[in-house]
C-alpha cells in the first residue's frame, strides 16, 4: 500500500496545504493500491511563487546549461526506469511491451529535447532586426493519465529547453508513476523552483494554474472537453497556449493495400495502449468490394490479440484504467450495437474467463457510418469502426469528415499514391504504411484536437516568443 503524502515545491518535498485523501488502484484487480494527499489552490499558488522566483535566472542561463541539465535529468530518470516500468504497469495498467517503450520515452524525450536545443538558433537576423526569442515566462503544464512520466518528461523538457520555469499538474490518477518520476528530476539537481509538482484536481490546481496571471503559458494533454474550459480560462490573462487533445483518426486501407499487413497495422494502431491512445486510427475506412476479405482476416487478428494480464508478455490489451473508463465504454459499445452496427469481434462485458479487473472485450463494429456516434464520437478504448467507401475520393471526404485532426493512417502498395492521399489528409500527423514515431517532427492537431505543436523546433518554440530589435546595426 502506497501512501503519498508529499508535493514538490521550490526544490523540496513538502507536505500539501490541501487535504483531500484519494484512492489509487490497480485497475487488474480493481484493489485500492495507494493513497494520495491532494494538492489545492494554495499548493498552486505557492508553486507558482517559486516557478515565478527562479525564472529571472534561469531564463538567463546558457544553452549549454540548460543541454547539460536535461540530460542529468533524462540520466535520473533512465535509472528509475524499471520501478517506472512496474508502476506503469501496476497503477495504469499497460501490457509490459508497451509499458517498456513509455518508460523508456520518458528519459529519450528529454534527451530529443536537448538535440534540438543545441541545434536551435535563439538569435536571426531578419532584415534590418535582430530577432531574438524569449522564454515566456512560467509555464503550467498539465497532463492525463494515459502515459504520465512522457508526458511530464516531454514538456517539462520543451519548457526546460526554452528557459522557462514550470508548474506540473499530473493527474491525480497517476501519483505512483509522478512520484517515481520526481524523485529522479529532484537528483538531478536543478536550482530551486525550476519545476514543481502538484498532484491535485482539475477543478482545483488546474484551473487555479489556469487563471492564474503569474502563469504564461499553458501546456495541456487531455480532453477536448477540459481543453476547452482551460482556453476560456487563460483568456482573461492572454495565456500562450498549447492544447494536445482527443482524436478519432482515420485509417485508410487503399484499394491496392497487401491485406496480409494492413489488417495487423491496422489492429495494432487501433487497439494501441489498450485503446486509451488519443492517436489510435479507431476509423478504419475500407474499400467495399474487399470488405469480406478485410473483415475475415480481422476476425482472425482480433482473435490473436489477447485482453488480459498486463504482467503476461502475450497480452496485447490491458484493462482501462478506471470504473468510470469502463463504463463508458461499455456505454459506447451499447450504443453502436443500437445504431444499428454490426459487430464481428467483442461485444459487452469482460473478456471470457477473466472475473476482476476493467478489462473489456477488443471489439470491432463493421457496416459502421461516419455519422453514427461510435465513428465521431472518442471513446478511448479498444473498439474500432469499420467504415466502407466506394472510391479514393469518398474515402478521403470520410477520413476528412471529423471535428477532430490528430493523426491519420494511409495503407497502400503504391507509395507515392499514398503520399498523395496524405497530402489532402486535415490531420496533424499521416503515417504512411508505419505505425513509427519521429521525434523531430512536431505532433498535435488540426481542429479540434488541438491548438499547437510539441515536439522538435515547433515544440520548443511553442514556449519562446519572437522579439524585434531594430536599429542595432
Ligand atoms: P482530462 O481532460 O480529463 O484530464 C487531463 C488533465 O486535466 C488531468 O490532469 C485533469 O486533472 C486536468 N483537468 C481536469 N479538469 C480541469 C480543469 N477544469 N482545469 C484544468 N485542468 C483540468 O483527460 P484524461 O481523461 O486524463 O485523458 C484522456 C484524454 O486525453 C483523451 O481525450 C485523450 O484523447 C486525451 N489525450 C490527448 C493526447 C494528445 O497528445 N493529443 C494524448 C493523450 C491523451
Amino acid at each position: 500500500m502506497q501512501h503519498i503524502d508529499q508535493i514538490y515545491i521550490d526544490g523540496v518535498f513538502v507536505t500539501p496545504h490541501g487535504t483531500e485523501w484519494f484512492d489509487l488502484y490497480n485497475p487488474s484487480t480493481e484493489q485500492v493500491i495507494g493513497r494520495v494527499r491532494l494538492a489545492d489552490e494554495h499548493d498552486a499558488r505557492d508553486a507558482i511563487a517559486a516557478a515565478t522566483r527562479a525564472f529571472p535566472a534561469f531564463s538567463r542561463t546558457s544553452k549549454a546549461e540548460r543541454i547539460a541539465l536535461l540530460h542529468r535529468m533524462a540520466d535520473a530518470v533512465e535509472a528509475r526506469q524499471p520501478a517506472l516500468l512496474d508502476a506503469i504497469v501496476e497503477e495504469y495498467g499497460a501490457p509490459v511491451s508497451r509499458a517498456g517503450w513509455m518508460a523508456a520515452h520518458a528519459s529519450s524525450v528529454l534527451r530529443e529535447a536537448a538535440k534540438v536545443l543545441h541545434d536551435y538558433a535563439f538569435v536571426r537576423q531578419m532584415g534590418t532586426a535582430q530577432v531574438v526569442m524569449q522564454p515566456l515566462g512560467v509555464a503550467g503544464l498539465i497532463t492525463p493519465w494515459n502515459s504520465d512520466a512522457g508526458f511530464i518528461c516531454g514538456k517539462l523538457a520543451a519548457a526546460i529547453a526554452a528557459g522557462c520555469t514550470a508548474v506540473i499538474k499530473p493527474s491525480e490518477m497517476s501519483a505512483i508513476q509522478t512520484r517515481i518520476v520526481t524523485q529522479a528530476l529532484h537528483e538531478a539537481g536543478l536550482p530551486a523552483g525550476v519545476f514543481n509538482i502538484v498532484t491535485g484536481r482539475g477543478e482545483t490546481v488546474g484551473a487555479e494554474i489556469s487563471t492564474h496571471p503569474g502563469v504564461a503559458k499553458i501546456s495541456f494533454t487531455g480532453s477536448t472537453a477540459v481543453g476547452k474550459t482551460i482556453l476560456r480560462a487563460g483568456a482573461g490573462t492572454l495565456k500562450r497556449v498549447t492544447l494536445e487533445l482527443g482524436g478519432k483518426s482515420p485509417m485508410l486501407i487503399l484499394d491496392d493495400a497487401d491485406f496480409a499487413t494492413a489488417v495487423p497495422l491496422a489492429i495494432q494502431a487501433g487497439f494501441m495502449n489498450s485503446g486509451q491512445a488519443c492517436i489510435a486510427g479507431t476509423r478504419i475506412l475500407v474499400p467495399e468490394a474487399r470488405l469480406d476479405e478485410f473483415e475475415r482476416r480481422v476476425k482472425i487478428e482480433v482473435g490473436r490479440t489477447k485482453a488480459g494480464d498486463p504482467r503476461d508478455p502475450e497480452i496485447a490489451i490491458g484493462p482501462m484504467v478506471s470504473q468510470k473508463q469502463w463504463d463508458r465504454v461499455q456505454r459506447y459499445i451499447r450504443i453502436g450495437i443500437d445504431e444499428g452496427a454490426r459487430l464481428i469481434a467483442g461485444g459487452e462485458g469482460r473478456p471470457e474467463g477473466i472475473e476482476a479487473g476493467w478489462f473489456v472485450r477488443p471489439t470491432v463494429f463493421s457496416g459502421v457510418h461516419n455519422d453514427m456516434t461510435v465513428a465521431r464520437e472518442e471513446i478511448f478504448g479498444p473498439v474500432l469502426s469499420i467504415i466502407t467507401y466506394r472510391d479514393t475520393e469518398e474515402a478521403i471526404a470520410i477520413a476528412n469528415d471529423t471535428a477532430y485532426g490528430l493523426q491519420a493512417y494511409v495503407v497502400s502498395a503504391d507509395a507515392q499514391r499514398a503520399h498523395a492521399v496524405a497530402a489532402r489528409l486535415d490531420a496533424g500527423r499521416v503515417l504512411v504504411n508505419t505505425l513509427a514515431h519521429e521525434p523531430a517532427a512536431p505532433f498535435g492537431g488540426f481542429k479540434q484536437s488541438g491548438i499547437g505543436r510539441e515536439y522538435g523546433t515547433f515544440g520548443l518554440e511553442a514556449f519562446l516568443e519572437p522579439k524585434a530589435i531594430l536599429g542595432v546595426s
